[in-house]
C-alpha cells in the first residue's frame, strides 16, 4: 500500500527476520483476490488478499496483517483472508499485529513469534526508528503532493522523490534518516517556479486505502497534478498508524478534525466517515474550490459520510465529486468524471470572479 513496503522492510530489517514482499498491487493481485473473496467484501479486503496469495507463491509461509476494531470490515480482515486462503488450499500462519491501544502485549506477540528472545525494550526502539522513516517517507509525499503544481519540470520532481525514497530507505540511523529527509524537502521546494500559480485547490477525503495507494485511485494525485491542480489530502501513513492523534505530517489534530465534523457526525463510525466529514468541512473553510471523496464499493463508513456530505456542500458551499471505486471501475471513467469536475469548478470559479 502506498510507500509503507519502506518502513516494513526497514523493521524485518532490523528484527533480522527472512521476509517476502509481494510484487506492487496491480490488476493480476486484484483478480487473484476478487476470485476467491466474498463478493460484497469491500476492495481492501480483496486486493490485499491477491497480495498474500502472490506473497505465499513467492515461498512465504508466514502472512502478517493488521488488525483493529469498530465498526468497520478492516478488523476482522485477517480472520476473513486466513479462512478464505485456507479454503482455497494455501498453508501458512497468519499474524495479527493490533494496535498498541489495545494493550501492548496484542501488539508486540507477532513481533515476539517473529523475533525470539528479543526484549519489549528493544522491539520498541526498533519500532520507533522503523517509524521515523515511515514518517520521513510522508513527508517527502507530502512536499511532492503539495509542490506539484508550482513546478513546471514534473518528470523532475518525480525522480526526485524517487531519489530521495531511496536514500530514506538506505538511511540507518536517526541522523541519516533525517539528513535524507532535509535535503530531499530543499531540493524538492528548488524545483518550485515563482510564477506558476495552481489553477483551482481541491481536498482529497476518503478511505485509508483507497487514498493511499495509486493503483486502486487511478494515481489521481498525479492526474490532477498535471493539470495545475493544488492538493491536499486528509490522510497520511504514519499518521494513522500513531495513536497519538497529532497528525504530524497531515497538520491537523484528530480532535480538530472530530470537532469540525461534530455538528454533521458526533460519533466514530469506524474507518475515516468523521474524518471525510471534518476535512470536508475544513477545506471549505481555507477557501479550497472543491473535494474529491474517495470510497471503496460498499464501504460502511464512508457511505455514512456519503449520506452527510450533500449537507455539508450546501452548508459550506463546497462542491464534492464521490467516486465510488471497486474492481469493475475503469480510469477512463474516472478520468472522465474528473475532467468534468475540473471544468466545472473553473466555471464557478470564472463566475464568482466576475461577480465580486
Ligand atoms: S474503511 Fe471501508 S473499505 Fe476500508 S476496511 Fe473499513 S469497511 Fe472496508
Amino acid at each position: 500500500m502506498g510507500s509503507l513496503q519502506i518502513m516494513l522492510e526497514d523493521l524485518f530489517r532490523r528484527l533480522e527476520v527472512d521476509y517476502v514482499f509481494p510484487p506492487r498491487s496491480s490488476s493480476q493481485a486484484l483478480s487473484l483476490g476478487a476470485a476467491i473473496s466474498p463478493e460484497l467484501a469491500c476492495l481492501p479486503l480483496k486486493i490485499t488478499l491477491g497480495n498474500m496469495i502472490q506473497g505465499l507463491r513467492a515461498g512465504a509461509d508466514t502472512i502478517v496483517m493488521m488488525g483493529g476494531w469498530g465498526p468497520c470490515r478492516f478488523g476482522y480482515y485477517s480472520q476473513i483472508q486466513k479462512i478464505v486462503l485456507k479454503r482455497a488450499g494455501y498453508k501458512f500462519k497468519m499474524l495479527t499485529v493490533e494496535p498498541p491501544s489495545r494493550g501492548l502485549s496484542h501488539f508486540t506477540s507477532p513481533f515476539k513469534f517473529l523475533a525470539p528472545g528479543i526484549s519489549t525494550r528493544a522491539l520498541w526502539n526498533i519500532v520507533r526508528r522503523s517509524f521515523q522513516k515511515g514518517r520521513a517517507v510522508d513527508l517527502i509525499e507530502k512536499a511532492c503532493l503539495q509542490n506539484h503544481c508550482y513546478v513546471t519540470e514534473k518528470n523532475k520532481l518525480a525522480q526526485l522523490k524517487k531519489q530521495t525514497l531511496y536514500l530514506i530507505d538506505r538511511a540507518e540511523s536517526k541522523n541519516e534518516i533525517n539528513e535524507a529527509l532535509r535535503v530531499g524537502l530543499k531540493t524538492i521546494d528548488s524545483l518550485k517556479t515563482e510564477d506558476k500559480q495552481p489553477v483551482l485547490k481541491i481536498g482529497i477525503v476518503g478511505e485509508f486505502y483507497l487514498l493511499l495507494e495509486p493503483f486502486v485511485n487511478f494515481d489521481i494525485e498525479n492526474y490532477l497534478g498535471s493539470k495545475g491542480v493544488y492538493l491536499e489530502r486528509s490522510v497520511y501513513m504514519s499518521d494513522w498508524i500513531s495513536p497519538s492523534g497529532k497528525n504530524v505530517v497531515g497538520g491537523h489534530r484528530q480532535k480538530e478534525i472530530e470537532k469540525l465534523a461534530d455538528p454533521f457526525l458526533s460519533q466514530w463510525v469506524g474507518g475515516e466517515g468523521q474524518v471525510t466529514i471534518g476535512h470536508t468541512i475544513s477545506f471549505a473553510k481555507r477557501d479550497f474550490d472543491g473535494v474529491i471523496h474517495l470510497l471503496p464499493f460498499t464501504c460502511m463508513p464512508e457511505l455514512i459520510a456519503q449520506s452527510i456530505l450533500p449537507a455539508v456542500q450546501r452548508q459550506y458551499d463546497i462542491p464534492i465529486l464521490t467516486l465510488v471505486v471497486d474492481e469493475q471501475t475503469g480510469r477512463a471513467g474516472v478520468v472522465t468524471r474528473l475532467e468534468a469536475f475540473i471544468d466545472l469548478l473553473l466555471a464557478r470559479k470564472n463566475e464568482m470572479l466576475l461577480r465580486n
